[in-house]
């Protein structure tokens, strides 16, 4: 597998330059740059973990700084509850290999096999990879639409899993737009090179499928993912515009 080129960073360096403003340059551009030049992983899904994890920590400093802050916490199921789960390939990469390297694997893969599609909104089956005990099992691996969620009461994301209140507000500046633009920037170019294109599923209907096949799991292990057509939310053209 190749990795990602020059090009492809500084697209992406330039494409959340225009969308965060002057603090890109002050405050996340050296990372990233020392991101693109340490030796790269060979494996395309790692450098996505990589930039994804760079992403957090930004977000958890810009936090600082907000006027209104995330209510988040480890534990708070509720929007696990309330979403339909969409992941790139890449992202459902990384999700295969912590299941199957998960301490409790037994109860990881019972979860993914019982899982019913998540949908938007209070009724939604829960995502499968949401523990027993209210903490996402997959932390260090959660795609980044997890990753951007950021409520500002936890109470209002409590009410409205239960159908008694509106959509919770959410931070919908710098973080979101942050990890929106990484994620879409690095998986597709990532995809593209690893040749498996820049499509998107819904999480559990994807790893139900994956987890029924041990020849699946494998080749979604290795990042080498097979093609579910029937499954496919949306596929992004290689090269088109975020
Ligand atoms: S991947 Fe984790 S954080 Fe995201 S919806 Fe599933 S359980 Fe929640």
């Amino acid at each position: 597998m190749d990795d990602f080129g020059p090009q492809e960073w500084l697209s992406a360096l330039r494409q959340l330059e225009s969308a965060l403003g002057p603090s890109f340059e002050r405050e996340l551009a050296p990372r990233l740059r020392a991101l693109a030049a340490a030796p790269a992983p060979a494996d395309p899904a790692e450098r996505l973990l990589a930039a994804l994890e760079l992403m957090d920590a930004y977000v958890a400093e810009q936090e600082a700084h907000a006027s209104a802050a995330t209510a988040c916490a480890p534990g708070c199921p509720f929007c696990c509850h309330t979403h339909r789960v969409l992941v790139s390939e890449l992202e459902a990469v990384l999700l295969v290999r912590a299941v199957a390297a998960s301490p409790q694997r037994k109860d990881a893969v019972a979860r993914v096999q019982r899982g019913r599609p998540t949908t938007d909104g209070p009724g939604s089956s829960p995502c499968a990879m949401l523990g027993k005990d209210g903490s996402c099992s997959v932390h260090r691996a959660r795609p980044s639409t997890c990753r951007a969620y950021l409520s500002t009461s936890r109470k209002a994301c409590k009410l409205y899993a239960q159908g008694r209140g509106p959509r919770p507000d959410t931070i919908r500046g710098y973080p979101y737009l942050a990890h929106k633009m990484t994620t879409a920037i690095c998986a597709r170019e990532a995809e593209d090179r690893a040749g498996v294109g820049g499509r998107t599923y819904e999480l559990n209907g994807l790893m139900r499928r994956i987890f029924a096949e041990p020849a699946k799991i494998e080749a979604w292990r290795r990042g080498s993912p097979t093609h579910e057509p029937d499954l496919v939310v949306l596929t992004t053209p290689a090269h088109a515009p975020v």
